[in-house]
Parts: structure tokens; C-alpha cells; sequence
């Protein structure tokens, strides 16, 4: 059973001395459990969290400890009622080919019903973060302008499509021009920046010619700041990730700014809600019933971006962290 662990807490951008290789003993299930074989894992920011010593909203991975992370995979062996071999599950089964769960940890995937890789992306956890922060914290109207960073994303791809279906404008801002022109095109966003581009701020602005109602934060840093500047009054922010900075290992240089925002705040009577997707799970059946439906009339599409063996995650995780993927992230352990 192939799999990797955290050797050590990593400073900066993970590498693979913080997270190697290692092969180790097939696991076998206890009575009450199944033994999994893993086809996709899912690749999330969160991740770089739990590789952190840092106090956070959830506890991180220890060093030896096998990486954290959901899959989807199929049963190969069932000591548990209701659960059978060929069985399809989503679990949370980490950064291995092979694990054993209990059955707090899974869920049953009907293939027929859509792309088992989905239960990990639209359908799942990125797809719910997107639902609940726009809709319970956003609260979208028609004709407001929505702007949402890390846009062709697993969580932002989805988030913009959302506000387009509750009549917003969405504008996108994403770090490479080809992302740019697929949410535009395939998700029908209405307009999108590249926040790598010198005119960044100029775009941003022709782009929200009647300022900005509502940002779903993503990344923080540059993009945060340009937003901040054009924020209309009462405007909504769902703060939902901050990856620019998961990898700070010190303050950022320069002036104090919180101030200056904090006014802006005051001024703007804006209202700026950090959240994490499992605080919303009453919410969950609506989104099932939502999303469900968007997905078989086709108002909603997805990206994936799919690599191949275990040998690559720490490649395709630093990639995630650089912007290298196009589209929910995912890592295709076994063959399906
Ligand atoms: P994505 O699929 O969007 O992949 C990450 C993307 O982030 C990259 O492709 C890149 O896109 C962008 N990025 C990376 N580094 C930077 C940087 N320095 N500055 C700006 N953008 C950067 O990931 P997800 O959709 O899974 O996650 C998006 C965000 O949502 C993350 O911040 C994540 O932590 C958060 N999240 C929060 C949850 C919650 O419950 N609060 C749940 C799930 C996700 P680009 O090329 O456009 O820069």
C-alpha cells in the first residue's frame, strides 16, 4: 500500500522531503469496516493547512501520520452491513492507494447517477462552498455585480455559474488568460480579469462599471485590495479561502492597512463573513436538490484536472498552490 505521509511540517511551498513516498502493509478491516481501493483523491488548498503546526478550525496532521484527504474509491473487501464489494464510496481515505474506513466516514456513490470523480467536486465539498457562501452569506440579487477570484476553479467555477443563474453580473479574476477565456465561455461569466496583468486595476474597473456588490474572497493579497477599492455600499463578502497566503512565512512588508480597512467597513457598511462549508450543512439538502437539478437540465458545467499516480501529488499539490490547475484537482490513483 503505497502512501504518504508528513515527514515534517513544511516552511513555505510543500515539498517532497516534507511529504515522501513510502510503501507500506495492505491494512485489513476490523468488523464494522471496508477496506477501500482509492481511484481519485482529491487535491484541496485546505490541505496546506493541515500541514501546519498552526491552531486551526481543524486539527492538523501530525508528522508520520499518513497526508489527510477525501477519495473516492471502491470496496474491495466489506466487513460492514450494507456495504458491499464493488461498492463505490466517497471517504476519507488520504493519500494512499489502499485504506479502511468505518462507516461515519463514507458515503455511497451511485455511478449512474453521475461521474463518481463529481462526489469530490461539483457535486461535493468545493460545489457546497460555492452554494452555501454565495447564497446564506452573499445573498445575491438580480442585476448586482458579483465578483469572484480563483474563478476557474473547483469552488470559484461554480460560485460564478450560481450568481449567473440568480441573474447577477459575474466577473471573474483568475491568474492566466486561458482561464479567463473558459469561464467566460463555458460558464458564461460575463466578464473576467487577470489579476497577473499590469492593467490588472484598469480591467477590474471597466469590468465593474457599477462598482461591486458582492466578492466571494478566495485568494486575498492583490486582488483583495483592488476589490476593497470598489466595493458599493452594503456590499457582501463571503470570505472563503486566502490562498496567496498559505505559504507566508512572515508578515507581509509595508504599511499597516487594517485601518484604512476597517473604515472602509464602517463607511461602506459592509458586512464580511469568514465561513468553512461544514457550518452550513443544514443547507445540504438543498443543495443536493439545486445542484441536482442544474446538472441534469445543464445550467451548471465543470472542469476537472486530472493526474495520473500517487508518485505525482506533491507535484500537482504545488501546483495547486501556483495556479497550474485548470479546474477541480484531482489525482487519479487507480484506474476506475
Ligand atoms: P482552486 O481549484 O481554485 O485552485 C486554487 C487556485 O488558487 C489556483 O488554481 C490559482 O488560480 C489560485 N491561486 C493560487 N495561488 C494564488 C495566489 N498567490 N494568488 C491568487 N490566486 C492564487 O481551489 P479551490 O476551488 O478548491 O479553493 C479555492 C479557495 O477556496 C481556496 O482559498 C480554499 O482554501 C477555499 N476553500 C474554502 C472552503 C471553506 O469552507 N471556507 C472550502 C473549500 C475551499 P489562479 O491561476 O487564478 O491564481
Amino acid at each position: 500500500n503505497r502512501h504518504i505521509i508528513l515527514a515534517q511540517h513544511p516552511v513555505g511551498m510543500p515539498t517532497s522531503d516534507d511529504l515522501p513516498l513510502r510503501q507500506g502493509e495492505m491494512p485489513s478491516p476490523g468488523e464494522g469496516e471496508v477496506l477501500i481501493r482509492t481511484i481519485y483523491l482529491s487535491l484541496d488548498p485546505y490541505m496546506r493547512g493541515r500541514m501546519s503546526p498552526a491552531k486551526s478550525y481543524a486539527a492538523g496532521v501530525q508528522p508520520g501520520e499518513v497526508m489527510q484527504g477525501a477519495t473516492v474509491g471502491q470496496v474491495i473487501e466489506s466487513r460492514l452491513d450494507g456495504y458491499d464489494v464493488g461498492d463505490y464510496v466517497l471517504a476519507f481515505g488520504g493519500w494512499q492507494e489502499y485504506s479502511v474506513q468505518g462507516k461515519d466516514m463514507l458515503r455511497k456513490l451511485d455511478p449512474k447517477q453521475a461521474p463518481i470523480s463529481t462526489a469530490v467536486g461539483v457535486l461535493g465539498m468545493p460545489g457546497f462552498t460555492a452554494y452555501a457562501g454565495l447564497l446564506e452569506i452573499g445573498q445575491p440579487e438580480e442585476g448586482e455585480t458579483v465578483v469572484v477570484s480563483a474563478a476557474s476553479g473547483a469552488v470559484g467555477q461554480v460560485v460564478g455559474q450560481i450568481a449567473k443563474l440568480k441573474g447577477c453580473r459575474v466577473v471573474g479574476v483568475a491568474g492566466a488568460a486561458d482561464k479567463c477565456q473558459h469561464v467566460v465561455q463555458a460558464y458564461g461569466f460575463d466578464a473576467c480579469v487577470n489579476y497577473k496583468d499590469d492593467d490588472f486595476e484598469a480591467q477590474l474597473e471597466a469590468a465593474c462599471p457599477d462598482g461591486i456588490d458582492i466578492y466571494f474572497e478566495n485568494v486575498g493579497g492583490k486582488v483583495f485590495e483592488a476589490v476593497m477599492k470598489r466595493v458599493n455600499d452594503f456590499a457582501r463578502i463571503p470570505l472563503c479561502g486566502r490562498i496567496a497566503h498559505y505559504n507566508d512565512t512572515e508578515a507581509p512588508a509595508g504599511p499597516d492597512q487594517l485601518p484604512a480597512f476597517l473604515t472602509k467597513l464602517l463607511v461602506k457598511r459592509v458586512l464580511i463573513k469568514g465561513f468553512i462549508q461544514f457550518d452550513y450543512a443544514y443547507l445540504m439538502k438543498d443543495f443536493v436538490r439545486d445542484m441536482g437539478s442544474w446538472m441534469q437540465q445543464g445550467k451548471i458545467r465543470y472542469q476537472e484536472d486530472i493526474v495520473d499516480g500517487l508518485e505525482n501529488t506533491v507535484d500537482a499539490f504545488q501546483g495547486l498552490l501556483q495556479g497550474r490547475n485548470r479546474g477541480k484537482l484531482l489525482v487519479r490513483v487507480s484506474e476506475d
